[in-house]
């Protein structure tokens, strides 16, 4: 619904954007239109590093200016035809961003951050200092295109095709798999890793990608500019982008687009505002993030909101257990048919042995209790078994295989999903959108396909819809399937985090306090719901501290205590155990 607001309103700009020359008596208009065009080919592919991984680029003016300038080289000064330069410049500013993103990306938000305005500095620095090549502080004649892009009318419509490509492939990655992944990058890592995300990978892609789009905006800038010196390429150019999109609103494409418009139109036709120059950017700023700190883009999402019958009362979770059942059949990958252990592992945080020498072997189709006070190392093993720490000694086995250093993605595709003892959702996507992301797992979106629109990648976003849809339907999450993930009840919540998992197509499912928080009737729904994922011959986990529901639903029970594994076995003979009693039921 969204998307297709966003789709009209993009229509209608590039109807508009096809009109100007006709009704427009400016020349000066059409020159500024070419200017946002020229912008919005930067900031597009800028804003899915910014706006939707979450990456805070501020040095995006450096491949801008190398663009400009490999353009202005090749064609005006080595003479080769100026869209073999573009190209040339797009792939030489996609290098750069590889070169850039390599080791930065994996540094810390803030680092980051710096890494990228260096890299900006050095280039400015480089443009000066290379003087033979860049023509130094005197600058360099950049060349116009050929006709019929000659003229500025002309220029305006080559303009406006660099800006509706970029649009279009900017668009394609965001509104499918791809984009969801790169939102879960932004808002949580941690569940981005945990469906199976690529999280350096799907980063550093999309940095490249920027560095493309830079490159070629800064040919066409270069172009329209048609003269430039390292001053044309200020810092404060930088941070216009930047400040662009987080106008315009993250995870939005229409948003970003009208911040550029309005931010390099808006000074020009009202005078006394260019005075201001930085000033008002600053105070619009300051507005945004005050009025509506997620952007103008956000505005356009709660007005189409605002469209639809609204219906967020609150409905107790029912789920359909005969739909799960078919859902979770339907999706199925081989049952995983050997256990999943964990054997004789020990696992310590400094002094503190968190675990100590536990063995536990979760098998196909049953559900395994694990109980124990706070703190007895639960969560713990629950983190050992799915990847998120190694153990300090003893070993993970699945299929009779080690899963040694094996990450947690890949953990996640050989077959254990996981949910968190605190709800990890994606709370800008919506409920759906959340779900279909557990198919990262198995379906590894690229970006390439992904972008260039290919029939077959929008096919398999609609399978995986339907089936997310589906298992939706199935855990009693019907009502809420539209809804934006933060505006779920707790009890839904939970429900949603167990169908993520069960789209990961998982052979073993581990739970980690799934009741907390529920109330009798949920927990006797959530009972249900984990019977219906044994039947389908997936191996549970279920870390609880419900033990009246652990023993009921359990086909087999764990207990620890600080560490230690005090008994092991069936549910009735745990739950008559004298030492089991001692420090923990009878507490
Ligand atoms: P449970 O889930 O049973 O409540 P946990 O597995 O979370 O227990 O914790 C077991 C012990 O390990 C606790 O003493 C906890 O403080 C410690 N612990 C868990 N994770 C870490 C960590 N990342 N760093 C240091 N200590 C940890
Ligand atoms: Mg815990």
């Amino acid at each position: 619904m969204k998307s297709r607001t966003q789709l009209l309103a993009l229509g209608a700009a590039a109807l508009l954007a096809a009109g100007l020359p006709f009704w427009s008596t400016d020349q000066y208009q059409v020159h500024l239109a070419s200017l946002i065009c020229c912008y919005w080919v930067l900031i597009a592919g800028l804003n899915l590093v910014v706006g939707y991984s979450g990456q805070l680029s501020i040095g995006h003016v450096g491949l801008l200016s190398i663009g400009a300038y490999t353009f202005a080289i090749l064609s005006g000064k080595w003479g080769l035809p100026p869209f073999v330069s573009v190209g040339v410049a797009g792939a030489l500013c996609g290098f750069c961003g590889l070169l850039l993103g390599l080791p930065s990306l994996r540094l810390p938000g803030f680092y980051f951050a710096m890494a990228t305005m260096a890299f900006a500095l050095i280039v400015g620095e480089f443009a000066l200092a290379q003087g033979d090549l860049t023509g130094g502080g005197v600058g360099l004649p950049v060349p116009s295109f050929p006709a019929p892009f000659d003229t500025p009318v002309g220029f305006y419509y080559l303009a406006v095709l660099g800006a509706v490509v970029v649009s279009v492939l900017t668009w394609n990655v965001a509104r499918q798999m791809y984009g969801r992944g790169l939102i879960a990058i932004r808002d949580n890592p941690v569940t981005a890793q945990a469906v199976g995300v690529p999280v350096f990978r799907a980063k550093l892609t999309t940095f490249v990608f920027s560095g493309m789009t830079a490159g070629v905006g800064g040919a066409l800038f270069g172009s329209l500019q048609s003269y430039i010196t390292p001053d044309t390429f200020h810092f404060e150019l930088s941070l216009f982008f930047f400040v662009c999109i987080i106008i315009g609103g993250r995870g939005s494409i229409v948003g970003p687009f009208l911040g550029v418009a309005v931010l390099t139109a808006l000074p020009e036709v009202v005078a006394p505002l260019a005075k201001l120059g930085n000033f008002f950017y600053g105070l619009l700023l300051l507005l945004v993030v005050l009025v509506v700190p997620e952007g103008i883009g956000r505005v356009f999402e709660l007005f189409a909101q605002r469209l639809r019958p609204r219906n967020s009362a609150s409905v107790p979770v029912a789920p359909d257990l005969p739909r799960l059942a078919k859902a979770i059949a339907a999706i199925r990958a081989v049952p995983g048919e050997h256990p999943l252990s964990a054997r004789v592992v020990t696992k310590q945080f400094g002094a503190v042995v968190a675990l100590d020498q536990v063995s536990l072997e979760l098998r196909s189709g049953e559900i395994h209790g694990l109980i124990g006070p706070n703190g007895s190392g639960k969560t713990t093993l629950l983190n050992l078994l799915s990847g998120y720490y190694q153990p300090s000694s003893g070993a993970i086995q699945l299929r009779g295989e080690e899963l040694g250093q094996a990450s947690v993605r890949r953990r996640a595709q050989l077959g254990v999903a996981r949910t968190f003892q605190k709800p990890r959702l994606l709370g800008t996507l919506s409920v759906l959108n959340n779900v279909v992301l557990g198919a990262w797992t198995h379906v590894e979106p690229g970006f390439l396909s992904t972008a260039l629109g290919l029939p077959r990648v929008a096919r398999l976003d609609r399978v995986l819809t339907d089936q997310a849809a589906e298992l939706l339907h199935g855990v009693g999450l019907s009502h809420a399937i539209e809804r934006r993930a933060n505006l779920l009840e707790h009890a839904e919540q939970r429900f949603l985090e167990i169908a993520r998992g069960l789209a990961m197509r998982p052979s073993f499912i581990l739970l980690d306090e799934p009741a907390g928080g529920l109330s009798n009737d949920e927990i006797e729904h959530l009972g249900d719901i984990i019977r219906t994922i044994r039947e389908a011959g997936i191996g549970v986990l279920l870390v609880e501290h419900h033990t009246d529901f652990v023993f009921r639903v359990c086909d087999r029970v764990t207990t620890l205590d600080v560490g230690r594994m005090i008994r092991h076995g069936h549910p009735e003979d745990v739950r008559t155990d004298p030492e089991v009693i001692r420090v923990y039921l009878g507490a």
